[in-house]
């Protein structure tokens, strides 16, 4: 019962509703049911890692997982994996941009990172909000030409080796506007390959009309990368599955508001293509915002949203600037779309991200 006793939570639990004790019933059963969750999401883990796990077990690091999102389960805990929150747009409100996520239920963000100039600054945002903010560190395929000193890859690759940095990217191939050649693009790329499978950290992909070329660098470093995100992915179905196959992890955002297409993101979550154990969600704020309101959504998906989701969206955000505080509503839409309850698809996003990136320090 993480840091506090059984009755202390039942009794804070109490007065938070008035003393009922039927709430607090259905509460704590709720949360045997999220015990039982947490152990079958354990299971899959484990049936995924072939190595000698005979029997379900919990390792010391796992039991620390589950008993850090079992303290949060009052609210709806969600990770935000990608926010470009050193962006200039946060520059005069930084504070209350953090505080509005945490009040809206996002209990920690990774700030990407797009060049070194703007990892470094990622990085210095974790030691400001430790415990909420981690970084990662990369060059975007669009800054891809900028890296011509061999120092800037040194400078990279401490940024990158920080404990807070928790995975190399944002990096990736972008086809669609010609910021930086193609083949500079590629070249760019392998390195930051190479980087993440010998700091042995998480990549963070950026793929857009590229998919074929981008995973033909992979593959040559099959076996050596430990996990890899595409992050804000907006490609087709086909493309989704050839992502999953491969076994790599999805971050979707409030593009889902955008994509009305009849391949898309909405029908690899509604087809149920994209399993929950490869699920990850994310704002790319200031990007990505999810305007509900234009994008017809299905009646089941629109009964998914609550109130105090829509509220921050609503009062917080706008096409020109997303936040994290967003979150909790592109997590009630995922789930809308997936069929499942917005509570299970932010504990297996929350969880998948611990697993992957850590997020201890
Ligand atoms: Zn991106």
């Amino acid at each position: 019962m993480s840091k506090y006793g059984k009755n202390s939570i039942e009794n804070s639990f109490k007065y938070k509703h008035g003393g009922s004790s039927v709430r607090w019933a259905i509460f704590s059963a709720s949360l045997k049911n999220f015990e039982a969750y947490l152990a079958s999401v354990f299971d899959t883990i484990y049936k995924h890692h072939k190595t000698s796990f005979l029997k379900f077990r919990m390792t010391s690091e796992e039991t620390q997982i589950s008993e850090h999102l079992k303290g949060c389960y009052e609210n709806l805990i969600v990770i935000d994996i990608g926010a470009n929150l050193t962006n200039k747009k946060y520059g005069r409100d930084l504070d209350s941009v953090i505080q509005r996520a945490k009040d809206a239920g996002v209990q920690k963000i990774m700030v990407t990172g797009t060049s070194v100039k703007n990892s470094k600054e990622a990085l210095r945002l974790t030691r400001l909000y430790p415990g909420t903010i981690y970084s990662t560190a990369g060059v975007h395929p669009h800054d891809a030409k900028s890296m011509v000193e061999e120092e800037m890859w040194t400078e990279l690759r401490q940024i990158a080796a920080a404990p807070e940095c928790v995975a190399v990217g944002e990096c990736g191939l972008n086809y669609t506007k010609d910021f930086s050649e193609p083949q500079v693009q590629r070249a760019v790329f392998k390195r930051q390959v190479e980087m993440a499978c010998q700091l042995g950290k998480p990549l963070f992909v950026h793929e857009k009309e590229a998919q074929e070329d981008l995973l033909k660098i992979l593959d040559e470093h099959a076996g050596r990368l430990s996990s890899v995100v595409v992050h804000s992915f907006t490609g087709s179905v086909d493309q989704g599955l050839k992502y999953i196959e491969k076994g790599f992890f999805l971050g979707i955002t409030g593009y889902i508001c955008k994509d009305k297409s009849d391949g898309g993101i909405r029908r690899l979550l509604s087809e149920r293509a994209l399993p929950l154990d490869k699920l990850l969600v994310e704002t790319d704020s200031p990007f990505m915002y999810p305007n509900m309101r234009a994008s017809k959504l299905p009646l089941h998906v629109k009964d998914s949203l609550t109130e105090r989701s829509m509220n921050f969206v609503n009062r917080y955000c706008t096409f020109q600037r997303n936040e994290p505080c967003a979150l909790p509503a592109v997590v009630e839409l995922v789930a809308g779309f997936l069929g499942e309850k917005p509570e299970d698809v932010a504990l297996a996003t929350a969880f998948n991200a611990l697993k992957i990136f850590g997020l201890s320090q």
